[in-house]
């Protein structure tokens, strides 16, 4: 028996919603700034489709209303991301990029409710930006088991030690999502680490990436992957009195819950990409 692919009238009518305004309103603008180098272009036109998506309801499709979203299903999410990789401005325009995307599901999912107000809200509403701190320069970053950042309890806090690099976004971004070693006995062994939310030393609130970086666009290309010389380190450094941890690390549950609800969204979105279009 044939498996019917066909999408349900909403989500056809959402589709074609997306597409119109990707088509009619971001690919244009997205194709002009793409020729211009200083960065500091593009922040009004961000602003204002950034405005625009959210007059026509465009906005956070991953995230509940409660924070401002459109509160889609599986199905409806991996449709708008479909939409959003051909032009690659529209996720940052209507705010489901990444990493910011996947850390706000974490901070829904786990975060107590004082973490929401102080770090799901301003994301959602656009103000900052978020960064997802894993990869170390020292291990295999295919197998999250072998960190070597760990974080103590020391009275009311947490000390933090260790590398990160390969930190998409970190310029800018406001607080990282780290993934840490607290407990190197654990099994099974994915329950290793735990997530803290760390508040990064250089925030500009505020104001869209491109503008606060002032980077020309082989700068900005080269800081990705420059990143843990100059900036990460000095995070690392300062992380010494950490109190925000994920209250779902409280609770013992590892890097592989949170990995799985990342995880389970991109397949979505590329099964849907591979499958219906
Ligand atoms: C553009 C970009 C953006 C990124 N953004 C982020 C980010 O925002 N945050 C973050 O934390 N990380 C980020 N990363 C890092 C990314 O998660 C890692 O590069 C990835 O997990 C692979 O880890 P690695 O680079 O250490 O390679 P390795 O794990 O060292 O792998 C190198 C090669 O060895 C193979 N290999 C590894 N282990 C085994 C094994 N046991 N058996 C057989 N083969 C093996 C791999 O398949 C691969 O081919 C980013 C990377 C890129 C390229």
């Amino acid at each position: 028996m044939a498996i019917d692919f066909s999408l349900p009238p909403d989500i056809v009518a959402l589709r074609t919603k997306i597409r119109e305004f990707i088509d009619k309103d971001v690919e244009p603008v997205a194709t002009r700034l793409e020729k211009v180098d200083d960065r500091s272009q593009w922040g009004p036109e961000i602003i204002r489709l950034r405005k625009l998506a959210r007059e026509k309801g465009l906005w956070l499709p991953h995230m509940p209303k409660e924070f401002g979203g459109m509160e889609l299903g599986a199905l409806g999410i991996a449709t708008v991301s479909a939409e959003c990789g051909r032009v690659p401005l529209s996720a940052f325009i209507i705010n489901c990029q990444a990493p910011d995307e996947g850390n706000m599901h974490t901070l829904l999912h786990f975060a107590t409710p004082a973490q929401k107000e102080k770090y799901l809200r301003p994301l959602c509403n656009g103000f900052v930006r978020s960064c997802f701190a894993m990869t170390e320069p020292e291990v295999a970053g295919s197998d999250p088991t072998g960190i070597q950042t760990f974080a103590v309890r020391q009275g009311d806090h947490w000390h933090i030690n260790g590398h990160k690099w390969f930190i998409s976004g970190a310029r800018g971004a406001k607080f990282a999502i780290l993934i840490a070693c607290t407990d190197p006995d654990a099994d099974p062994p994915q329950a290793r680490n735990s997530a803290f939310i760390v508040d990064l030393p250089r925030s500009h609130l505020g104001l869209p990436p491109m503008v606060t970086s002032q980077a020309t666009k082989e700068e900005a290309d080269a800081v990705r992957w420059q990143w843990l010389a100059d900036k990460l380190a000095s995070l690392e450094l300062n992380a010494e009195k950490v109190d925000a941890k994920l209250a779902a690390a409280e609770a013992k549950v590892g890097l592989w819950q949170f990995a799985c609800v990342i995880l389970g969204i991109l397949l979505t979105a590329l099964a849907v990409n591979v499958f219906v279009r």
